[in-house]
């Protein structure tokens, strides 16, 4: 069971709670504002809000925390973006209520730092481009320690209790402590009890399902349908999906295979930390295996890109040695 007086679990399950409800918040207003990034991806001002809200609920209850986090504020300090700022800090007000721009900022430029010996990892909205949407994405925070997850947590609003994707969904909150299980609630009754998250137990490769993500540009779709064909999977168990909601989904026993492929226009791409700590520690903790696509552990020491990996590859666990050979195969 989830040691649920410890300070880490505590701030994580309270800080997602506040996060998936802010994330909600601006999605129903509409408040959609967003600007490009210099790797030409979204942000909107859910990432930024949310990444100044955890980063002051973090450092309120650990002054010491080293966050690695995914967004900065350098284009929210620029006048030209004075609005969109005045919008966040309206939200980070609603919960904070100290909340100023210059605060604003430097909780979001908390979040500069790169990986230590013991250092917190977020994702203040995986899958922006779900999210803008109306589709999955998450908020993903992980505690690590000399390159282990300790901790780890995934807020995903566009699943339902059962972690499958559902338009009119209560969403989940998946909760992992390392050797204490995995653990989910949904996200609209802070009474329900915590359910112990357990992976398929399917053996057959030609019965899985495939969780891969829906943006093109993130992965390879052609060698996706290659890997499937070898290993015998239809069509109709292709489960398309953004953000770490896919780690949830395995871990709930709601899939089977879940493949990062490099994309052709990025065929460099270093994938980020916070885009896999708080994912793998739920579904290792559920029974299942995580590695890159060449079968290697996740190293989490390099930084906030690990450098040492290539794309992903995660699984039920019964189904990995299947699963990266038939990428092997089609890839090599
Ligand atoms: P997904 O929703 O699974 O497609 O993953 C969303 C994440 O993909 C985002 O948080 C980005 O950090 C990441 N991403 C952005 N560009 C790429 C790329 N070229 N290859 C792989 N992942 C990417
Ligand atoms: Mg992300």
């Amino acid at each position: 069971m989830l040691d649920l007086k410890s300070p880490e679990i505590n701030l994580i399950v309270s800080v997602l709670w506040e996060s998936a409800v802010m994330a909600k918040h601006i999605q129903q207003d509409m408040m959609l504002m967003d600007m490009t990034k210099s790797d030409l991806s979204p942000v909107t001002v859910a990432d930024f809000a949310i990444q100044a809200l955890v980063a002051c609920r973090l450092l309120n209850a650990f002054p010491d925390t080293v966050l690695v986090g995914e967004e900065n504020a350098d284009r929210l300090r620029d006048p030209e973006n004075s609005v969109m700022l005045e919008v966040i800090t309206g939200y980070v007000k609603k919960m904070i209520p100290e909340a100023d721009p210059e605060k604003i900022c430097a909780w979001i430029d908390a979040g500069n730092h790169t990986s230590e010996d013991r250092f917190w990892t977020l994702d203040p909205i995986d899958g922006t481009k779900g999210y803008r949407r109306g589709d999955q994405y998450a908020v993903a925070l992980a505690f690590l320690e000399r390159g282990q997850v300790l901790f780890g947590g995934l807020a995903c609003p566009g699943l339902d209790v059962n972690c499958k994707p559902a338009q009119y969904s209560c969403g989940v909150l998946a909760i992992a402590q390392r050797n204490c299980g995995a653990w989910c609630a949904p996200l609209n009754n802070p009474d329900a009890p915590y359910v112990q998250m357990r992976v398929s137990e399917c053996t057959i490769p030609a019965q899985a399902r495939l969780l891969r993500s829906v943006e093109s540009g993130h992965t390879n779709m052609s060698h996706i349908e290659q890997i499937a064909a070898h290993l015998g999977i239809p069509q109709g168990n292709m489960v398309p999906m953004d953000s770490q909601a896919k780690y949830a989904a395995l871990a709930a026993g709601q899939g089977e295979l879940l493949y990062r492929l490099l994309s052709p226009s990025r065929p460099d791409y270093k994938e980020c930390i916070w885009d896999h700590a708080a994912g793998a520690i739920v579904l290792e903790e559920a029974g299942g295996r995580v590695t890159d696509l060449n079968g290697k552990p996740f190293d989490f020491t390099t930084g906030r890109k690990m450098t040492e990996n290539t794309g992903l590859f995660a699984s039920n666990g019964f189904l990995h040695d299947a699963g990266l050979k038939a990428a092997a195969a089609v890839t090599i």
